[in-house]
């Protein structure tokens, strides 16, 4: 018998920086060398004014659920034993929004506006996920 496994990023040279800080458990984001603002996902130029240069900045991890929807149906296997799940957009501290899930709470409880704080979930030996649960538990 076969494990059901999610299917996982497709690291490409933009955003493998990125999954690298992951695995790391220590998020970093392009930060505009120009305008200083923060951007995800990974892009060559700045949206907010076009330069190309940038860094790899470490962000603190944490943020708010700016949106979120409740998944009660299975849309793939690997979900099956999670489901009522979450899929929630991150707006982090530092700006940019990026959808992960927030564990560790009942579907019902997660709310827009809750404040929430990183973790990661090692998936292989090369991915960890970005996860959040609420802040300060
Ligand atoms: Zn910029």
């Amino acid at each position: 018998m076969s494990e059901v496994v999610i299917d996982l990023p497709v690291l490409d040279p933009d955003s493998k920086p990125f999954w690298e800080s992951c695995r790391r458990h220590e998020m970093a984001l392009q930060r505009c060398a120009a305008c200083g603002q923060f951007r995800f996902p990974p892009r060559v130029t700045c949206p907010h004014c076009l330069s190309e240069e940038y860094t790899w900045t470490p962000v603190r991890g944490r943020g708010t659920v700016y949106t979120f929807v409740t998944f009660h149906h299975v849309y793939h296997k690997a979900w099956a034993d999670k489901a009522p799940y979450n899929v929630s957009m991150i707006e982090l501290e530092e700006g940019p929004r990026l959808w992960s899930n927030v564990v560790g709470i009942a579907p019902e409880e997660v709310t827009v506006g809750m404040p929430v704080e990183i973790f990661y979930e090692d998936v292989t030996d090369e991915v960890a996920l970005p996860k959040f649960r609420p802040a300060g538990r």
